[in-house]
Parts: structure tokens; C-alpha cells; sequence
């Protein structure tokens, strides 16, 4: 770790280095920016939050490099079952939502996947490490000041504090985002009653899943669900529930205890407890995602219920969004306006996805979607930038093609995908004739048609189509 007493300068400033801020760090990193990354906690985290990897977030770790790793610390996602207990019969089996399962081979090369935070969050490190970044854990930023040509501030640790001076920050500071009320930034949204309760455990749950794996399951008898974590070779488990009148101090954990073996059927388990965390959340947007050379990312710039797996994902989706814009800046190479267009693309999306993932979290568990449910492979795939009044995604499937829509996958001969052939720090042209539809898989040759046919399509470095034109238009 770097000597925390030094003054510091560098390109960009991250406060926070949760999985946000990790991912900004990376990406930016990647982009051959000077990156400075400050995390107040000694560690990565340690309790297990976010566990869905959406396709999007496994394409954009794709593009890092860090695909592989995702999987080895992970494991496949198995989707959802509700029952009365985890021994119980199951008979209830809830098919994974399509999203959970299908979003593979034909849309993208990726597959949603399951990986605990507090196990990509320390990939995200190193990989940031490796890629040049500056990484300060327990240090925090104060003082931050946003100037007109600059930004300043202060990073304190146990070794002192130092100043540092960039061009750029970034707040990934978490929902209680401290920098995002000192420049005196809103939110709008709703609050979400309640608070939550999650306990992470060791049980040997043998006897109650008797061969049968479970990756989440809601509990009916005790009101709470129970998470598979880790992987199978170290399987610890969540219990994820709302916290009761009464339940407080040292008697948390004793109820928790009981309500652990409510929920999986076994009345004389001993859970060993290993750490609690109370929550609460709601469903809120920040009302300015910039100000000035400060950019909100993550859960400082998004708060939303956890049904859908969307928050942390959407966190990485902002990092890959914003990370090649401000690489840009620091090199001189930012066309008017470029930075604008952070919150112009990502607002109308982190509303959006805040509203369902509020609309799932008020769903009856095994019940129909609602009509208003966004298929949520669309909502991660088939995003415009900036979303269309009445139509705000599209079905990744069947893409248009438009400029402001992701550049969809066509599988190659070869075995790669053409998201392979993208540069992640550059923008890459493809055109009809160096890649043709020869070298296209048969059944992806419509998408082909589709999009790429006869044209030449320019693609950001976050992947997304800048514009499209004719050979012979210019
Ligand atoms: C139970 C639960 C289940 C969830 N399940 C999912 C899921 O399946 N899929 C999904 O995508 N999301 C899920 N989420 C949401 C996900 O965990 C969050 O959206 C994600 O942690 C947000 O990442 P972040 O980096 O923006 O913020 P955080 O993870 O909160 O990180 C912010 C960091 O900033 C640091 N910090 C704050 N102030 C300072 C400062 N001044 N200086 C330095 N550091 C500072 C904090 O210490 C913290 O580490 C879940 C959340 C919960 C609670």
C-alpha cells in the first residue's frame, strides 16, 4: 500500500472503493488513466451483499479481463425456489425467471452468473492494482473541493492525512454518500418501509437439502429467505429477513438463530452465526448524477430495493459508462459535451431500473409478473442511451442497431464473440467486408443482417454503438 503521508496527484480521484469505485478504479486503469482510489475500511467487503452477476456486468468483466475469475469464485445461478422450509417437499419450484437462465449463448457470450461481493470486489482490486491504479484502503476522503480546473481533498489513514489533487473525482461513497449531501445534491424517489436483517451462517443444511442444490429460496414458515453463499467447495449460507419488535442488542442473534431453523426445517441446528447486518433502503435517484468535475456513481448516485439483483450491477454499469469519458477528458481528447452525456445515459436508466426493482419488491413471490415488469435481460441489454419515450429498451434479440444501443453479440466461426473484438479503451469500427457474415455462427447470421450488413458501425469503448453509416456516405 502506498505511503498514505505523500501529497498525491493523479487524473482521477475515487472515494469509495466498494464495488463501484472498484470497477471505476479497473476500468480506468484499463484506459491507462492515473487513478487514485481511497476506501475507508481496512478491507474489501466482508459481508456478502450482492450476489446476481447480470450478463451486462459479466460482459463488461469480459472486457476487463477478470471474466474468468468471476467464475472460478462463483457458480452458476440456479435461480429461485419458494417453500415452506428448505427441507420441505419444494413443490413450489418457481422456474428462473427467463432472464436468470436464458440470457446466454444466443444474446451474449456470457451468462448471468451468482458471485458474492466480498468475492469480486478483492478481483476488482487486484486487477486494478495490476493495471497501475493507486489503492488506499482504510483512508478516507475529506474535504473534497470541486474546483474549475481541478478537484482537492484530503486522504486521511492511520499514517496522517495527505493532500490530493485531480482532475476529475468520482463519488462511489455508498447510499449515505457524505459527498453527495455536502454539494447539497437531492434525491427523488420513495422510502421503502422497514428494516432488514441479514445474518451470514455456517450450518451443515445436509439433512435438509438431501442432494438437492438451492440457490435462494423464500421460506414461507419464517418469513425470510435463505441465500446459498461462497461455493460449493466453501459453502456458508445468508438468512435475509425483517427485523421484529423486540429484536435488539444481544438477543439479535438468538432470534436469528431460531428464525434460521424455522426456515430450514431443523430444530435443533446450531447455526454458527458469523456476522449481522441491519438495513434499510428505498427506491431513490440522485437529482444530478455530475457536478461540475465530480461525478456520482453506484449506490451514491442510486438506492434501490435488492429484488432483481439490479443495485450493485447498475453501479458497474455507471463506472463502464462513465471510465472511457473521463479517460478521454485527461487526455485532451473529449469532444463538447462528452461528460455531459454520463447523466444523460445513465439517469433515465438508474430511474428506470429503480422502478422495477420497486415493482419486484412488492410482488408476490411465485405470482405472474406484473405488466409492467421489464424482462430484465432487456432492461440490462436492450438499454438507449437516452431511452425512448413508450419504448425505453428493446429486445436484445432483436436489436436495432441504433446508435445509443448496445453493440449486440454475434457469435464467430472461430468460437469468439465480435464484443471480443471490441477495444475496450478505444473506439473500434466494424465494417462490413473485414469481418463478414462467412465468419458468422449460422443461426446469429439475421442479427448480422440486422446490424452489421452492408454498414459500418462505430463502437464505443463501453461497447455501445456511437453511429452508423454506409461505405460511401463518408
Ligand atoms: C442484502 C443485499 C443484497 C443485495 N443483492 C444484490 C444483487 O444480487 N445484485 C446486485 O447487483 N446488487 C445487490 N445489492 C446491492 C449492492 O450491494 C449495492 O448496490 C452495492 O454495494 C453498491 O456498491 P457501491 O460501490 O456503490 O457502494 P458500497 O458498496 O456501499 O461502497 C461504498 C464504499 O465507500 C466507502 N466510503 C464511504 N465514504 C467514504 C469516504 N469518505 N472515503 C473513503 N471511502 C468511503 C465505504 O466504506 C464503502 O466501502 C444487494 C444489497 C444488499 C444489502
Amino acid at each position: 500500500m502506498a505511503d498514505v503521508m505523500a501529497d498525491v496527484e493523479a487524473d482521477v480521484l475515487v472515494a469509495g472503493g466498494g464495488l463501484a469505485g472498484l470497477a471505476a478504479a479497473a476500468l480506468l486503469a484499463l484506459h491507462g488513466t492515473r487513478v487514485v482510489v481511497a476506501e475507508r475500511r481496512p478491507t474489501t467487503s466482508l459481508h456478502p451483499k450482492a450476489r446476481l452477476v447480470n450478463v451486462r456486468s459479466m460482459e463488461i468483466y469480459r472486457a476487463l479481463g477478470v471474466e474468468r475469475d468471476v467464475l472460478e469464485a462463483g457458480e452458476p445461478n440456479a435461480g429461485f425456489v419458494v417453500a415452506d422450509t428448505l427441507a420441505g417437499e419444494h413443490a413450489t419450484w418457481v422456474a428462473p425467471p427467463p432472464e436468470e437462465t436464458s440470457a446466454a449463448d444466443d444474446v451474449s457470450p456470457c451468462r448471468p452468473y451468482s458471485c458474492d461481493q466480498q468475492r469480486i470486489e478483492p478481483i476488482l482490486l487486484r486487477r486494478a492494482a495490476e493495471l497501475g491504479a493507486d489503492l488506499r484502503l482504510a483512508t478516507a476522503v475529506e474535504g473534497l473541493v470541486v474546483g474549475g480546473d481541478g478537484v482537492s481533498a484530503r486522504l486521511c489513514g492511520k499514517g496522517g492525512a495527505a493532500t490530493v489533487r485531480a482532475r476529475y473525482a468520482i463519488a462511489a461513497d455508498g447510499a449515505r454518500s457524505a459527498l453527495r449531501r455536502q454539494l447539497g445534491i437531492g434525491m427523488h424517489g420513495e422510502p421503502v418501509a422497514g428494516t432488514a436483517v441479514s445474518a451470514l451462517f455456517r450450518a451443515d443444511l445436509g439433512r435438509a437439502l438431501r442432494g438437492r442444490h438451492v440457490d435462494a429460496i423464500l421460506c414461507r414458515s419464517a418469513e425470510a429467505f435463505l441465500f446459498a453463499r461462497g461455493s460449493p467447495a466453501d459453502r456458508t449460507w445468508q438468512l435475509g429477513t425483517h427485523l421484529r419488535p423486540g429484536w435488539d442488542g444481544a438477543a439479535l442473534p438468538g432470534h436469528l438463530r431460531d428464525v434460521v431453523r424455522a426456515a430450514t426445517g431443523l430444530p435443533d441446528l446450531r447455526p454458527a452465526i458469523e456476522s449481522v447486518q441491519t438495513w434499510t433502503t428505498g427506491a431513490w435517484v440522485a437529482d444530478r448524477f455530475r457536478h461540475g468535475r465530480l461525478f456520482l456513481i453506484g449506490d451514491a448516485a442510486h438506492v434501490m430495493p435488492p429484488y432483481g439483483g439490479f443495485g450493485g450491477n447498475t453501479g458497474v454499469a455507471d463506472a463502464h459508462n462513465l471510465a472511457w469519458k473521463l479517460a478521454a477528458a485527461c487526455r485532451g481528447a473529449e469532444p463538447a459535451g462528452l461528460l455531459d452525456t454520463y447523466q444523460s445515459e445513465r439517469l433515465p436508466i438508474a430511474e428506470l431500473t429503480v422502478a422495477q426493482a420497486l415493482l419486484r419488491s412488492r410482488k408476490t413471490p411465485g405470482r405472474p409478473a406484473p405488466p409492467d415488469q421489464v424482462d430484465a435481460t432487456a432492461l440490462v441489454l436492450g438499454f438507449r442511451y437516452p431511452p425512448a419515450a413508450g419504448a425505453p429498451v428493446e429486445d436484445p434479440a432483436a436489436p436495432s442497431g441504433e446508435p445509443g444501443t448496445r453493440a449486440p453479440h454475434v457469435g464467430l466461426t472461430d468460437g469468439r464473440s465480435l464484443l471480443d473484438l471490441f477495444d475496450p479503451t478505444a473506439h473500434t469500427l466494424v465494417a462490413d467486408g473485414e469481418v463478414s457474415r462467412a465468419d458468422v455462427l449460422p443461426g446469429h447470421r439475421a442479427r448480422w443482417d440486422a446490424v452489421y450488413a452492408g454498414r459500418r458501425v462505430l463502437v464505443r469503448p463501453d461497447g455501445v454503438i456511437a453511429s452508423v453509416s454506409s461505405p460511401g456516405s463518408g
